[in-house]
């Protein structure tokens, strides 16, 4: 087979890979991307996630380091947004987080761990109490229903698949050579699809999971699928305007508002690489908390009820592994914050990748790796500084 060459190789086309292609590219790399399936992006999670970009809603089951990747990538995402050619939904009014008044202990526990957790000065800029009054003038339509509720101000969400779309035209638009419908890809396999790149880039999600061992025999495997799984209703009668998050003992949940009436209603989150279809149980509580929440969605009509698993290690962080010998930079670890954190995380692989490419690592990898101490891991007999 006649082989093309590239500077990189992305291997998948979901969220990450998507924002690498772009951002590579338009760096001046020559880029092949290579997916799996199609490019509409059915197969990677970022495909069904509901988008929130919430740092501080997130900090109450988070650590500290996800809120400030967080905090980074909510201000790319705004520039971004603004130099994407098509428009992409994006909002930055806020998450209003309202409970049931017999729920009110969730209140208390939700607000303990935030503090916890963010930067005070966030939790004091951001955090706002709101009375029955405060909630109706965010949310009319949740007047009367609710007698408190906190306002996390700033706090975002996009369209997920309008992002994913608008970026791979951008990737294509500076050249980049995609390969869809690849199969089950891995580096070594790139040559025999006609592939040769001095890099590798693995940003395959759950898919790279042979990559990323277990650290110890018998210890937690290093990456894993945990199964989410969220509803889109077509809601004209709805009128919330910002994502709601319902507090809940057994049923938290939320609520994220799409452009032409379009509503998120998610997510579970279930220890289980089960990727079959939603069980009754899921849609039942995912369907009956909105109920609960603005009777209105009683007239909704149900369009998907998505699954997918996310990619998660066992300290539930991110992270960049970067194999010299063999030239492959593998991100991953993204999660439940994928679109939360990508683009600071997926900045910080490129800058690795164009360190080894030949630019020099002091102006590349080394100030991402110091912004963010222990995300990415090199062989420690070759440290950061000696990437060539
Ligand atoms: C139900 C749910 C709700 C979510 N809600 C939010 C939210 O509100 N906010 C937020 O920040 N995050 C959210 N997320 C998380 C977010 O979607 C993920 O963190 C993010 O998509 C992970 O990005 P990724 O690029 O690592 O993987 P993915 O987006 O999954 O992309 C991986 C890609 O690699 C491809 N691939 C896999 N294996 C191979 C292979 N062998 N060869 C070639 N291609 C391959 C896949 O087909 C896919 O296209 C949610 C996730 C789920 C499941």
């Amino acid at each position: 087979m006649t082989q093309q060459s590239f500077d990189v190789a992305i291997l998948g086309a979901g969220l990450s890979g998507r924002i690498a292609a772009w951002l590579l590219s338009r760096a001046g790399a020559r880029v092949a991307l290579v997916e799996r399936m199609g490019p509409d992006g059915a197969g990677s999670a970022a495909h069904v996630a509901a988008a929130m970009l919430a740092p501080l809603a997130e900090s109450a089951i988070a650590e500290r380091r996800i809120v400030e990747l967080g905090i980074a990538s909510v201000d790319l995402w705004r520039a971004w947004v603004a130099e994407l050619p098509e428009p992409v939904f994006f909002q930055e009014d806020g998450t209003l987080v309202v409970w049931h008044a017999r729920d009110r202990a969730e209140m208390s526990l939700f607000t303990s761990r935030v503090r916890a957790v963010a930067p005070p000065e966030l939790v004091a800029e951001r955090m706002r109490a709101l009375d029955a009054r405060g909630v109706a003038e965010l949310e009319p339509a949740l007047a009367g229903r609710f007698q408190q509720g906190l306002l996390l101000a700033g706090e975002g969400q996009l369209d997920n698949r309008g992002a994913l779309r608008s970026l791979l035209h951008c990737a294509v638009a500076e050249g980049v050579h995609c390969v869809w419908e690849a199969g089950e890809v891995e580096a070594g396999d790139l040559p025999g699809l006609g592939i040769r790149a001095d890099v590798v880039l693995d940003c395959r999600g759950l898919g790279a999971r042979r990559d990323w061992p277990a650290q110890a025999a018998g210890g937690m495997p290093g990456l894993r699928g945990l199964r989410g799984e969220v509803v889109r209703v077509h809601a004209p009668e709805v009128k919330l305007h910002r994502p709601v998050r319902l507090l809940h003992p057994r049923y938290p949940i939320y609520i994220a508002p799409k452009p032409n009436d379009l509503y998120v209603i998610g997510a579970t989150e279930l220890e289980s690489e089960d990727d079959s279809p939603m069980s009754v149980r899921s849609a039942l509580e995912l369907l009956s908390a909105a109920y609960s929440l603005d009777p209105a969605f009683g007239e909704a009509r149900v369009l998907e009820l998505n699954v997918q698993r996310r990619p998660t290690r066992p300290d539930h962080l991110p992270a960049i592994r970067v194999d010299q010998q063999a030239r492959v930079v593998r991100l991953n670890g993204l999660y439940r914050h994928g679109f939360l954190i990508a683009p600071a995380v997926t900045e910080a692989a490129c800058a690795v990748v164009r360190a080894l490419l030949g630019g020099d690592p002091a102006a590349h990898a080394v100030p991402a790796a110091l912004r963010w101490p222990g995300m990415i891991e090199t062989d420690a007999s070759r440290p950061l500084a000696t990437l060539h």
